[in-house]
């Protein structure tokens, strides 16, 4: 397989400074190497330049770092776009802000190849709120919002060529989300994992489930990972920690159901802050994460595929 790492030190999305060093510690901890070494053709692309930020006045005063965002999002939509002709790409960012531009370049890339588009948000936060809802005012907290083409982003955000059918999307790991998000995320259609369900029927089938329509759709899928999807104590390194996350085991499995599948055509790694972790723990565990979901597999036995 063809890999394209693509660094996005994007941090203005998030509360606390930090994030801008992902992709650095992304590639100290051998994230290049670690691939070749499954055989794969990795090119690492070097990182996005900060785009000259826009200035905006805007209504609601909470709101951190607009003009820079929305820069971003234009630079990393063309990015996806432009890295994903031959080439699965890997996002390594950068705060989960930058999911609103490669998600809507990569929606581009599937429309281009004629293909149904999805999205596997895996996040202990759904990120939905708009320009209006948000009161911290940081825009990590809005991408889901904006690439789904939900209102509140014109005049501000590049405007969407291809946005993302709610329907087409499934965040699993959620567990913490207000009575007015849970709201509007059930009123969108966006399918949703929570830990509940996840307690309930394993990780395994509300995935499989996902899995098995795209692949009946011969759809392409992006997934997305922000830390914070995982448990603390496995994964210290961001700003956002939620108890109760995924754990090793059950996030490799999600990992190497993944790759089973084949549909994986790009991958956002997003909130890892470096300056948060603890001797490069995490930083490690996203990177043998990422191996997992490439083809690593640590007992070698028949898979089944959807491809
Ligand atoms: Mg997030
Ligand atoms: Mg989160």
């Amino acid at each position: 397989m063809k890999i394209t790492l693509i660094g996005a030190p994007v941090q203005e999305g998030a509360g606390r400074l930090g994030c801008d060093m992902g992709p650095a510690a992304f590639r100290a901890a051998g994230l290049a190497g670690a691939l070749r070494d499954l055989g794969h053709d990795v090119t690492d692309a070097g990182n996005v330049s900060p785009p000259v930020p826009h200035t905006f006045d805007h209504p609601n005063k909470a709101l951190k770092n607009l003009g820079e965002t929305v820069a971003w999002t234009e630079a990393l939509a063309y990015a996806a776009f432009n890295e994903s002709k031959d080439a699965v790409p890997v996002f390594m960012g950068g705060d989960h802000s930058l999911s609103a531009g490669t998600v809507a370049g990569m929606a581009k890339r599937a429309k281009a190849l004629g293909k149904p588009f999805y999205v596997l948000w895996l996040d202990a936060h759904t990120d939905f709120h708009s320009l209006v809802t948000t009161t911290s005012g940081n825009l990590h907290g809005t991408p889901v919002a904006y690439f789904t083409g939900q209102p509140g982003f014109e005049g501000y955000f590049p405007t969407l060529e291809v946005p993302v059918k709610p329907e087409n999307m499934c965040m699993m790991g959620i567990r913490s989300v207000d009575p007015a998000e849970r709201r509007a995320i059930r009123e969108a259609g966006i399918q949703v994992a929570d830990m509940r369900m996840i307690d309930e029927e394993g990780i395994v089938a509300p995935l499989r489930r996902f899995l098995k329509e795209i692949a009946d759709a011969g759809g392409m899928l992006h997934v997305s990972f922000d830390v914070d999807f995982l448990e603390p104590s496995i994964a210290p390194a961001v700003g956002t920690t939620v108890p109760g996350g995924a754990t090793f085991r059950e996030a490799h499995l999600v990992m190497e159901i993944l790759h089973d599948s084949g549909l994986v055509s790009s991958l956002d790694l997003v909130e890892l802050n470096p300056f948060l972790d603890d001797r490069g723990r995490t930083a490690f565990l996203m990177t043998d994460l990422t191996t997992s979901l490439m083809g690593k597999q640590v007992m070698d036995r028949p898979t089944r595929s959807y491809a």
